[in-house]
């Protein structure tokens, strides 16, 4: 029996029936029996730069002998947490950024939110706590992440949950200017996904980001961009907001920024909001983690950047856009498909609704995938997830597209077969 209890999973029917990944490689993992899976998922859209990159254990291992970890709390500092907060403010989508360090996407966003509060707290508007978020958005399973969740059922059967959250339409600027209106005074940010992920892998409508901005800078509302996911080159760009031309005035990130090797998230946040608490009134900001700046974590970080640049990682995906799109959209025809969204190298498949409705669908079409050797998952609804690694070439994006048909087949058949 296991003893290991699965996150996002119902024990009753996981325990005992696991699948043990023992090693991976570029695009590929392997289970403990040795059978291979396209990972058509990036881990959980973490895995850039793809798997098995000895230079990322390497980083770790050298940072590890020498420190693996201090407090970063007070004055206390290492060189690779220094040199990461450096790096990425230089490339972050924000001018004159400052990085606050945590040990993932979750704890970023709780980190953002007291960032924001406190900010408007200090500067004279204590009334401006509402945070707008998006219907479907997923923005991590802490407290202040939890009441954040546009996936309803995310946050449901807790109890209640913070006040001052109000959540909007997804792709419906109108109706965001209409509650920053109603709200006016009240509001300290605006949080969203550029892409939105977890809810189903929805690029934004033209020019959406574009007027969120401009909403955003006539009520003076804060902009938070979660690019947990669409940071690091997952949309042909260093961050989401650069392709979509708009500047936040926090980023919050995670996942891409050591390609899952190590746990670690941040928030990049830019020169106003930072200001009180660098220059003025604010004072001790009682806020952070024990991993905060994590130096071997952070070494990770620096390694993998490295190797984003050297390999040219965010162009190739850039270059490589078209021919992921049109190996991927070919699939919309496939009967059990109602439609195929992409971006970047993101992907959602979509199935009809009449199939995704029918009891056991979810297992099933997983279970199809594995025997086709395609490791994906289900995001909200009934859209299977596609956003490999970073270094996906022609030929494996079309082995992966041939796995993904192949598993649709099955359920076709599935399904006329009688039960
Ligand atoms: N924001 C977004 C957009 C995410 O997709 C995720 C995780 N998938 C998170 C926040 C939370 O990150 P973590 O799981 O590292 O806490």
């Amino acid at each position: 029996m296991t003893r290991l209890w699965h996150p996002f999973s119902d024990m009753t029917a996981v325990a005992g029936h696991e699948l043990v990944l023992e090693r991976g490689e570029g695009v590929w993992v392997w289970d403990k029996s040795g059978r291979r899976y396209f990972d058509a998922t990036a881990g959980l859209w973490f895995c850039n730069v793809g798997h098995g990159r000895a230079e990322l254990a390497e980083a770790a291992g050298a940072q590890m002998r020498r420190l693996a970890a201090y407090s970063t709390f007070g004055d206390l500092a290492n060189e690779p947490a220094l040199a990461l907060a450096e790096v990425l403010a230089a490339r972050a989508p924000i001018r004159d950024a400052v990085v606050f360090f945590t040990s993932g996407g979750s704890e970023a966003i709780e980190t953002a939110a007291k960032i924001v509060r406190r900010y408007w707290a200090v500067v004279g508007q204590p009334s401006r706590q509402v945070v707008v978020v998006r219907e479907g958005a997923y923005h991590g399973m802490a407290g202040f992440g939890t009441s954040f969740a546009g996936i309803e059922a995310n946050a449901a059967g807790y109890g209640d949950l913070l006040p001052g959250v109000v959540k909007v339409p997804r792709d419906d600027a109108a109706a965001l200017g209409r509650v920053l209106e109603e709200h006016r005074g009240r509001v300290a940010a605006f949080l969203g996904e550029p892409v939105q992920g977890a809810g189903g892998i929805y690029p934004p409508p033209e020019g959406y980001w574009a007027a969120v901005q401009n909403l955003c800078r006539t009520h003076d509302v804060l902009l938070i961009a979660d690019e947990v996911v669409t940071g690091f080159g997952r949309m042909g760009r260093w961050f989401g907001s650069e392709r979509y031309g708009f500047e936040p005035d926090l980023v919050v990130g995670a996942k891409g920024i050591t390609s899952g090797y190590m746990p670690l998230g941040y928030v990049v946040c830019g020169p106003r909001v930072a200001e009180p608490f660098w220059k003025g009134a604010a004072g001790l900001f009682r806020h952070g983690y024990t991993y905060s700046g994590h130096a071997a974590a952070c070494a990770v970080g620096l390694a993998n950047l490295r190797l984003l640049e050297n390999e040219r990682l965010v162009e190739h995906a850039r270059a490589f856009e078209p021919a992921f799109a049109q190996a991927l959209r070919r699939l919309a025809t496939h009967p059990a498909v109602s439609e195929v969204r992409t971006a970047g190298l993101l992907c959602a498949v979509e199935i009809v609704a009449s199939l995704a409705e029918e009891p056991g669908f979810g297992d099933r079409i997983l279970a199809a995938g594995r025997r086709h050797g395609l490791l994906t998952r289900l995001l909200l609804g009934r859209s299977l997830q596609v956003s490999p690694p970073l270094v996906i070439g022609q030929e494996e994006v079309l082995t992966l597209a041939d796995a993904l048909r192949a598993t649709l087949d099955d359920l076709k058949s599935m399904r006329s077969s009688p039960k």
